[in-house]
């Protein structure tokens, strides 16, 4: 068994999952997400499990979790299982950051933002101060990544990451005293998931999610990133900059345009939603999903 694992055997099905952060209403843009992680995830007869990242409580929006859980219902998503928070994960991050103390992969890092150079990779500055104990006061924990990760994006092609290099030294756990979202997701995904897929704006985190998962000897998911929705302006759709929510008055006009953007081959007249469902997730190929990072709605 390997220890730095809660879960002591990998799934025997597939498992994707949709995470969003409930930091506003569910957009076109993380719809095209959770609609090719569901097709993916049901056209393997996999579990498809809907996961509140909200461990960033002052970017939370209140109300956004129940409003996004109700939009995926009145598309006709349907989960497996309760919802899980990751706020309710805390225990699960304290022992994976205990894994990574005691085998001596982190340091406590008290660089202010402003004394680090702007738009480069963490340079190392704290890399001998060693953690002896958890939590500390004023201080950021680090973990040290070095080596290459490397892995097949099932839209985007081979994807390589020289950690010492393109990634850096990567916060687990916050001065704050939160958990990172690099650390939360990382753990999250390689005890739970399979098959992640999701929006090519985190393309960039993976490679220090892949650090982290490697140095807590974790087993990593494979990855799809499908193309960010961009507005007329060339903006990324995103909750945060109140992208237009998802219009459920009319749920298969807005999932047959998504079907379309993620260039799926046109299905027929679809009724209804069980119809549409029923006709997509058969239909569903991940090499028609166009191999680009962004694409215009
Ligand atoms: N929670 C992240 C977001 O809403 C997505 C994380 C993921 O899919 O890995 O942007």
């Amino acid at each position: 068994m390997n220890p730095g694992r809660q879960d002591d055997h990998l799934p025997a099905v597939a498992v994707g999952r949709f995470a969003p952060s409930p930091t506003g209403l569910l957009h076109l843009g993380s719809l095209l997400a959770a609609l090719a992680s569901y097709c993916d995830t049901r056209s393997r007869q996999g579990l498809w499990q809907l996961r509140i990242d909200d461990i960033d409580g002052p970017r939370s929006m209140p109300g956004s979790a129940d409003a996004i859980q109700k939009t995926l219902e009145a598309l006709g998503f349907e989960w497996d299982g309760p919802v899980l928070w990751q706020g309710r994960r805390l225990d699960r991050y304290r022992e994976a950051l205990q894994y990574l103390i005691d085998r001596d992969l982190v340091f406590a890092c008290n660089c202010s933002r402003k004394s680090l150079p702007r738009g480069e990779i963490y340079p190392g500055r704290c890399r001998d101060h060693t953690v002896d104990t958890f939590p500390l006061e004023d201080h950021a924990i680090r973990v040290r990544l070095s080596g290459i990760v490397a892995f097949n994006d099932a839209v985007q092609g081979p994807q390589t990451f020289d950690l010492s290099q393109d990634v850096g030294d990567s916060i687990v756990w916050r001065r704050d005293g939160l958990v990172s979202y690099a650390l939360a997701c990382a753990v999250d995904d390689a005890d739970k998931v399979t098959h992640v897929v999701r929006g090519a704006d985190l393309l960039a985190g993976t490679g220090a999610q892949l650090g982290i998962i490697k140095a807590l000897d974790l087993t990593p998911p494979e990855y799809a990133h499908v193309p960010v929705a961009m507005d007329a302006n060339g903006d990324k759709l995103s909750k945060h900059s109140q992208a237009c929510p998802v219009d459920e008055s009319d749920p298969l006009e807005i999932l047959q345009r998504a079907w379309q953007l993620l260039g799926q081959q046109p299905l027929p007249e679809t009724g209804s939603l069980a119809d549409f469902w029923q006709r997509a997730i058969p239909a569903w190929q991940m090499n028609r999903v166009p191999r680009t990072r962004q694409m215009s709605v």
